[in-house]
């Protein structure tokens, strides 16, 4: 791998937000009370010096701004108030502009307007689509759009593609960008050379990770890691229910009350509004360390999760009583909602981390491995040369 300078590196950089390094005097605080640093791992300084040093490349190979998972300590020890904690967060949202080949990611951290602005085309787009299939498709005349009782039962052919369609977006892109994060961490930015057979082995860190996010747990805030968890469940739930199970929201009557669907729903829903408004109040009363400098975006993605998960409960109470019209239009309501979040947010906003967090880990686990076959090879070739 080459290791250009880049003199520009720090002033891109810091178009993604707050990259203190003035203050900072190198006195090695921060990565001595990191408790994710390792000899393998070790930040947040080394990655801050790659930057200063304008080394681009070896930057675009770091994984340890996904390890950081974003306590603040560092933050707080800082003799310097340098806020080595917003850096790595400044970082990866950088590194998630290099990944993404598209350059959405990198327009939506940059610009309110383009963040904003994109949730909003796909909202009204969601919408158009609806008036269109309802005109085109049911022929219904548009005056009739606000008499005519219908049930929820006839979208559900459409909307059953629709939904797949939606959800076969984001994910195209989430793998796509995977691949480009091996290719500059792993396949360009290795060092040693990894044995196939590693990467099978190994998934099992990967499985670990994206299910239990156990990383979390080595932060001194215990609490965080439960809370995390449980909101990540709840999204994941819903996903899942929206992926392989949505026949079941979509049939004209409601299941009954012992049907355990209903009380993963209810559980998952009652996991995302708690999740999303201890994330909230959190940042609002700035709380902790991590929730001191919150940026636009850090609002704006528990605020979208609450509004998809009450939105999703108003229209259940609503379908629950009988009121088919009202209900028609909570569930429109909640489609532009939900629809910009699994289109915008997911792939090029902050949920991404969702995919690169684990991906990190797994990555990092089999460089470990294969750094350690490497030094075991060599010392049994000095012992027999
Ligand atoms: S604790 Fe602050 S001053 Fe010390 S090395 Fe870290 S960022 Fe720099
Ligand atoms: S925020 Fe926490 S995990 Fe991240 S570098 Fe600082 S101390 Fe380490």
């Amino acid at each position: 791998m080459k290791n250009r300078r880049d003199s520009t590196l720090l002033a891109e950089i810091r178009k993604f937000g707050l990259f203190d390094t003035n203050a900072c005097y190198q006195c090695g605080s921060c990565t001595l009370i990191c408790e994710l640093t390792n000899s393998a791992a070790s930040f947040p300084r080394k990655i801050i010096r790659y930057v200063l040093l304008g080394l681009k490349d070896l930057l675009h190979s770091c994984l340890e701004p996904w390890i950081c998972h974003d306590c603040g300590d560092c933050s707080s020890i800082c003799p310097r108030e340098s806020e080595p904690r917003e850096s790595m967060a400044t970082l990866r949202r950088y590194l998630s502009a290099q990944y993404d080949w598209t350059g959405i990611s990198s327009k939506l951290s940059r610009s309110k307007i383009w963040y904003i602005g994109s949730l909003s085309v796909v909202g009204a787009l969601v919408l158009l689509l609806v008036v269109l299939y309802h005109s085109y498709v049911v022929n219904l005349p548009l005056s009739y759009f606000i008499s005519t009782s219908m049930g929820l039962e006839h979208m559900y052919g459409t909307i059953k593609y629709f939904t797949l369609g939606v959800i076969f977006i984001p994910l195209f892109f989430l793998i796509s960008f995977a691949f480009r994060m091996f290719w500059l961490t792993i396949y360009r930015g290795s060092h040693v050379k990894i044995p196939l057979h590693l990467y099978i082995t190994e998934v099992k860190t990967y499985v670990l990770h994206s299910v239990t996010h156990k990383k979390l747990s080595e932060c001194p805030e215990k609490i965080r890691w439960p809370i995390h968890w449980l909101l990540a469940f709840g999204c994941t739930i819903i996903l899942v229910f929206l992926i392989f199970f949505l026949r079941w929201f979509q049939t004209d009557n409601i299941y009954p009350v012992y049907y355990p669907q209903r009380w993963m729903g209810y559980l998952a829903t009652i996991f995302i509004v708690f999740g999303s408004m201890n994330i909230l109040f959190g940042r609002i009363k700035k709380r902790e360390e991590i929730y001191k400098s919150s940026k636009f975006e850090d609002f704006i993605f528990p605020i979208f999760l609450l509004l998809t998960a009450v939105s999703g409960i108003v229209v259940h109470i609503s379908r629950y009583l009988g009121f088919e019209i009202i209900s028609h239009y909570l569930y429109v309501l909640h489609l532009v909602i939900v629809i910009p979040v699994l289109v915008v947010e997911i792939p090029f906003g902050k949920w991404s981390h969702m995919l690169y967090r684990p991906l990190a880990i797994y990555f990092q686990a089999v460089k470990e491995k294969a750094m350690q076959q490497q030094s075991h090879e060599e010392a049994i070739f000095e012992q027999t040369a």
